[in-house]
């Protein structure tokens, strides 16, 4: 499942990103362009906007209703029926939506924290923006937050 979120789910998107989900967001995508990336790409419309309920079936979309994007992420998983994979979970960039490389330790030294380099294991980084990743203290946050990995 693919997804373009609209300006008001920076949040959401990158919870979905951080998921593994492919989530198309930018905060200068307007509301027309949103729906065109949406038909275009065959991407789930995911959005704040109350005029999506004008656009009859036009769209494949999803109005989310709540503001705090750990419930926006409920709506998403439950009314989708979101199958999450933890396989998935950061191989994609926060960011970005890149995919993610995995790199070898080795090539971090120095590029990470000292102590993120002593304690992990793996990491990959974004050939896009060239930020590393690693499951650190923001997985444990999103393991907890959504309670599915
Ligand atoms: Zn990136």
């Amino acid at each position: 499942m693919r997804f373009v979120a609209d300006r008001m789910l920076g949040k959401l998107a990158k919870v979905l990103r951080i998921l593994g989900f492919d989530t198309i967001y930018s905060n200068r995508v307007d509301f027309e362009e949103l729906l065109c990336i949406g038909r275009r790409e065959k991407r789930i419309v995911l959005t704040r906007n109350t005029l999506i309920r004008n656009k009859g079936g036009k769209y494949a979309f999803l109005f989310i209703h709540d503001d705090d994007h750990k419930a926006q992420f409920e709506e998403v998983r439950t009314r989708l029926n979101l199958n999450i994979d933890p396989a998935g979970a950061f191989t994609r960039c926060i960011l970005c939506n890149n995919e993610l490389k995995k790199i070898k330790r080795e090539d971090v030294e120095g590029d990470v924290p000292d102590y993120v380099f002593q304690t992990h294991r793996d990491f990959s980084s974004c050939a896009k923006c060239k930020r590393i990743f690693w499951k650190g203290s923001h997985y444990e946050n999103m393991r907890h937050d959504t309670r599915f990995m």
